[in-house]
């Protein structure tokens, strides 16, 4: 008999917790950085261009270390992501492939350490320019242990 997940488990968010985009861009921009991705997405991304996978990899994929990462853009605000885009939404910026973003873009900010305990989300709040945290839609604990958890068994490659 399969082992079933123990949904009753008391998490320390169990009233839910706040969060709503405010498509400001911050976290795809700022300091060096990256954007991992698996090989199923990197060819979801290439799909959502309409372009071969040689020619997406040229134009947005870069090593970084053993892995490989997207492409950034020097800009007045820091290392953009290159599908991050500040002009067709005044005031907005927005992920230009948004259906196709890798996991490590949805699943934010369901990341575990940020759900390890209420001061380590606290602390990703003061810490991160992300203005959504806190704000918002609340989403039950349910919600977000299934990202959380998405997140957790794939986690980020070696470097
Ligand atoms: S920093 Fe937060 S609010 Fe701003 S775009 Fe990213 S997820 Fe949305």
């Amino acid at each position: 008999m399969a082992a079933r997940r123990d949904d009753s488990k008391r998490e320390w968010f169990e009233e839910g917790l706040a969060f709503s985009c405010t498509q400001c861009g911050n976290c795809c921009t700022g300091p060096p950085g990256a954007v991992w991705f698996t090989d199923e997405e990197e060819l979801a991304m290439a799909a959502a261009l309409s372009l071969d996978l040689e020619t997406f990899r040229d134009r947005y994929v870069r090593r970084l270390g053993r892995s490989r990462s997207l492409v950034e853009r020097e800009t007045d605000f820091g290392h953009d992501c290159v599908f991050l885009d500040r002009e067709s939404q005044p005031g907005k910026a927005v992920c230009s492939i948004y259906k196709a973003r890798p996991r490590q873009c949805r699943t934010w900010p369901w990341w575990p350490e940020n759900l390890a305990s209420r001061r380590a989300w606290e602390a990703t709040r003061r810490r991160t320019p992300c203005p959504g945290m806190g704000q918002g839609t609340v989403h039950s604990p349910q919600q977000i242990r299934i990202v959380r958890d998405e997140q957790a068994a794939q986690g980020d490659p070696a470097w």
